[in-house]
């Protein structure tokens, strides 16, 4: 991978807790991590049909607004028996007129299976994509995914999303009666992480 030449870095993120995660994994690197939320700078509208797509959107605005290399990150959830959504679309399925609501986005992915007859287990996989990109335009993508299968009812008290439905591969917990550490051990999230940070080291 190419070198990061100046150890500085900005996360296209204005979610305080993604960015605490991600400054505490650069410092060992010494990296020095700063976030779009703090520069003030806007959010870009996420038009892409894929979940690289979406991260060049949020890396890019970024790296045009400062000239700094960017890291940036989509995630969402997929599941087989409706072809792959909602995918992308994974925080869009919660959009209320007052906010986003989760037990909504679950009970429409469970009902839309039921209307398909789709056969248990029902299989989906949770999935992150990093995107590292320089001020000259040249990319790097980094790739995780938490496999596993859907449940019903909804379980659980920890975590966000659709924790509460999703059973990883291997356990049979979902990832809401996990703990934060039991569930960032085998997420999504910090397989691709390792990725990077084996890419960085
Ligand atoms: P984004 O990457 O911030 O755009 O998040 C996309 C959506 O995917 C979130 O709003 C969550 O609904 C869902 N999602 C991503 N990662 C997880 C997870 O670890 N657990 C539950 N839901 C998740």
């Amino acid at each position: 991978m190419r070198k990061l030449a100046e150890r500085k870095l900005l996360v296209a993120t204005h979610n305080a807790g993604k960015l605490d995660e991600i400054r505490a994994m650069m410092a060992p690197h010494g990296i020095e991590v700063t976030s779009a939320g703090e520069m003030g700078l806007p959010e870009p509208v996420e038009t892409e049909d894929t979940f690289i797509g979406n991260a060049r959107i949020k890396a890019r605005s970024a790296v045009e607004a400062t000239g700094l290399p960017v890291l940036a990150d989509d995630s969402g959830i997929t599941v087989d028996g409706l072809d792959g959504a909602p995918g992308v679309y994974t925080a869009d399925w919660a959009e209320t007129p007052d906010g986003r609501d989760f037990m909504q986005a679950m009970t429409r992915t469970w009902r839309e299976l039921d209307e398909r007859g789709a056969p248990e287990p029902r299989t989906a996989q949770f999935r992150a994509t990093l995107l590292l990109m320089w001020p000259d335009g040249h990319e790097e993508v980094f790739q995780g995914v938490a496999p596993g299968r859907l449940v019903w009812p909804p379980r659980g008290p920890h975590g966000h999303g659709y924790d509460p439905i999703f059973v990883p591969d291997g356990h049979d917990r979902t990832f809401a009666e996990m703990s934060a550490d039991e569930k960032n051990a085998i997420s999504h999230r910090a397989d691709a992480f390792r990725k990077l940070e084996a890419a960085l080291a």
